[in-house]
């Protein structure tokens, strides 16, 4: 059976996923779009799923006969009400994150999808996907012995002028705030936040580096240093500490050269050449559970506890050094 996809949001990643589907993987095919900006639509219609329908709006494409799944790829604020209608249409819906801009939007859809009864819906933390995240799990279950620590970092080169303060949880920590309850299988009680020097290619709005603090309900404290504006490339650093040993994230592949008596690797600048292979792995994931009707990975709980741990975080920006508990509610059986 071949999935067909409807896509709302013909942006950057909406693209770059349109293509995956289309050229990359297999089982699923494109057969609509929609987005606010139409001719945007029509042009990545044109470039690579000519058959495709262009819908007016997302809820339109929902509704369509036309589409057995959907692909929520528009702006951020945009994704609650589509992910909802998904729901009420009965089709798996892949929302990349955030799955809703407030925790209690998330909310709302774990308590729709639970109402419903069975999982339509797949958030894309696709960092669950990468291999080196997945050998890294298997090390830590297999040879470290209870996790104690984990040091983390996460460093883009350059961020745009409108990146300020708070984005460094919701645009950047999110994918650490996801990744480490499924690396270390916990949650997290409390977090913090220090403010170190600000960088000088910084602005006003903008504190940078930051460490963020996650406390674990087993007790493992994780510091993961956010630094937007580290200039010398996109890097990606974990290091989980356990009682029997230490275990870290491998780098990414790459040639190593020997000249001009130095010893050199290259490192990444981009943050979509790091994940492109998690990326395809996870969609190829909801295209084949889709098939199915249902999906698998990252759930809507997990959506909507990335948001409650984000909001906690933004609020220990907000008063620097305070321990802030994080509180959730009781799982639903669903995502047991
Ligand atoms: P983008 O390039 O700005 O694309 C977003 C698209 O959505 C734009 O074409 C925008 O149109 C459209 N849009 C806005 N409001 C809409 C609405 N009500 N209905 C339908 N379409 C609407 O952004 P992007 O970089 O692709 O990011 C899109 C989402 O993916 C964001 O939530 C982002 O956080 C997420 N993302 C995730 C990752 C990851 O690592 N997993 C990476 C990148 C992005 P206009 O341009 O006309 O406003």
């Amino acid at each position: 059976m071949t999935v067909k996809i409807g896509v709302i949001g013909t942006g950057m990643i909406g693209r770059d996923h349109t293509r995956r589907i289309q050229q990359v993987l297999t089982g699923g095919e494109v057969v609509a779009f929609s987005d606010v900006n139409l001719e945007g639509a029509k042009a990545l219609r044109d470039d690579l799923a000519p058959d495709a329908e262009i819908f007016e709006s997302g809820q339109a494409l929902i509704a369509s006969d036309k589409v057995d799944a959907v692909l929520v790829t528009s702006w951020g604020a945009t994704h609650e009400e589509y992910v909802l209608a998904a729901i009420a249409a009965g089709k798996p819906v892949f929302c990349e994150k955030p799955l809703a801009t407030t925790a209690e939007g998330a909310k709302g859809i774990v308590e729709a999808e639970v109402e419903h009864g069975k999982r339509l819906v797949q958030v894309g933390f696709m960092r669950r996907y990468d291999k080196g995240y997945n050998q890294l799990k298997d090390t830590l279950n297999s040879e470290l012995g209870a996790p104690l620590m984990v040091h983390a970092a996460h460093r883009n080169p350059t961020v745009p002028e409108q990146y300020v303060t708070p984005m460094a949880i919701h645009d950047t920590l999110i994918h650490e705030i996801d990744t480490f309850r499924w690396l270390l299988d916990d949650d997290y009680v409390a977090t913090r936040v220090t403010f170190p020097r600000t960088c000088s290619a910084s602005h006003a709005k903008l504190r940078d580096p930051q460490i963020v603090t996650l406390i674990t309900k087993k007790g493992v404290v994780i510091n993961t240093e956010i630094f937007v504006n580290c200039k010398y490339g996109y890097d990606i650093q974990c290091e989980v500490v356990g009682e029997e040993g230490v275990a870290r994230l491998p780098e990414p592949m790459s040639v190593v050269m020997r000249k001009n008596a130095k010893l050199q690797n290259p490192i990444l600048t981009d943050w979509k050449g790091r994940f492109v292979e998690a990326f395809d792995t996870e969609l190829q994931n909801f295209v084949d559970t889709a098939a199915t009707g249902t999906v698998e990975g990252p759930s809507a709980w997990d959506g909507y506890m990335a948001a409650v741990t984000s909001d906690a975080c933004v609020a220990a920006q907000e008063d620097e050094g305070a321990t802030i508990d994080i509180n959730y509610p009781d799982r639903p059986a669903l995502y047991n």
